[in-house]
């Protein structure tokens, strides 16, 4: 999250003071003073600054830098001041402010508790998926031998009591970086190998991973199931 602010400067009053004369030129007369004050801008005004002038002759067209002010500069600037209030609007960005941050926390929540129930649908569907092969199903697998890890599908064929048969995917990924390659599930018969693998669908139902009659042991990890053209993510 980044903050956007501007500050701005809020302008009270210029007045002429004809009885000082300007520390530059030596005239009288001609010296304006301006009382100012900053403010910072962020969805509304907050953060005023402290007042302060600026002192401009008309007769040099000069400002008057403060370390040229004199003694009379000073007191004329002080009566100027006297009495002026902030006003309460330099302090609204107060209210605005927090209230604006309550909403973005708000949608912030509302789009979170909605990524979360749908994947909680998706897990839902998932688990009915794998205790009820569903031939043409296509399940997106990371496959382990125990050392090496890679991402590929398997694609349900037939059951048969206990057994779920799957052709695996001919498609092996292996870099993370190939993981938005791995979300476009292929669906062509040539994307699949012609052997069948079988797998126990109880087994499979308690760790949701297939698990190969193999020595040593070879899992495939179920991710997502992806159904008439709809890719369902677990996670
Ligand atoms: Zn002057």
């Amino acid at each position: 999250m980044f903050f956007y602010y501007q500050l701005r400067t809020h302008h009270y009053k210029t007045e002429l003071v004809p009885h000082i004369t300007c520390p530059l030129c030596h005239t009288a007369g001609q010296l304006h003073f301006s009382i100012m004050q900053k403010y910072m801008w962020v969805l509304g005004p907050i953060a005023p600054s402290r007042k302060y002038a600026v002192a401009f002759c008309e007769h040099c067209n000069n400002y008057i830098p403060k370390v040229k002010w004199t003694d009379p500069m000073d007191s004329s600037y002080r009566a100027l001041k006297q009495g002026l209030k902030t006003p309460g609007r330099l302090y609204r960005g107060l209210l605005v402010f927090p209230l604006a941050v309550v909403a973005v926390i708000g949608i912030t929540l509302i789009f979170v508790k909605r990524t979360e129930h749908k994947q909680q649908d998706n897990k839902a569907l998932i688990k009915e998926a794998i205790a009820h092969p569903k031939p043409g199903d296509i399940f997106q697998i990371t496959h382990t031998d125990g050392t090496i890890a890679d991402y590929t599908y398997f694609k349900i064929v037939r059951t048969q009591g206990d057994s779920v048969y799957v052709n695996p995917s001919n498609k092996h990924f292996t870099s993370p970086k190939d993981m938005k390659k791995w979300d476009e599930v292929p669906t062509e018969a040539a994307a699949f190998e012609p052997q069948q693998l079988a797998f126990s669908i109880s087994a499979t139902q308690k760790t949701d991973m297939f698990t190969y009659a193999t020595q040593p042991v070879e899992y495939g990890m179920v991710w997502s199931l992806y159904r008439d053209g709809t890719l369902y993510k677990k996670y």
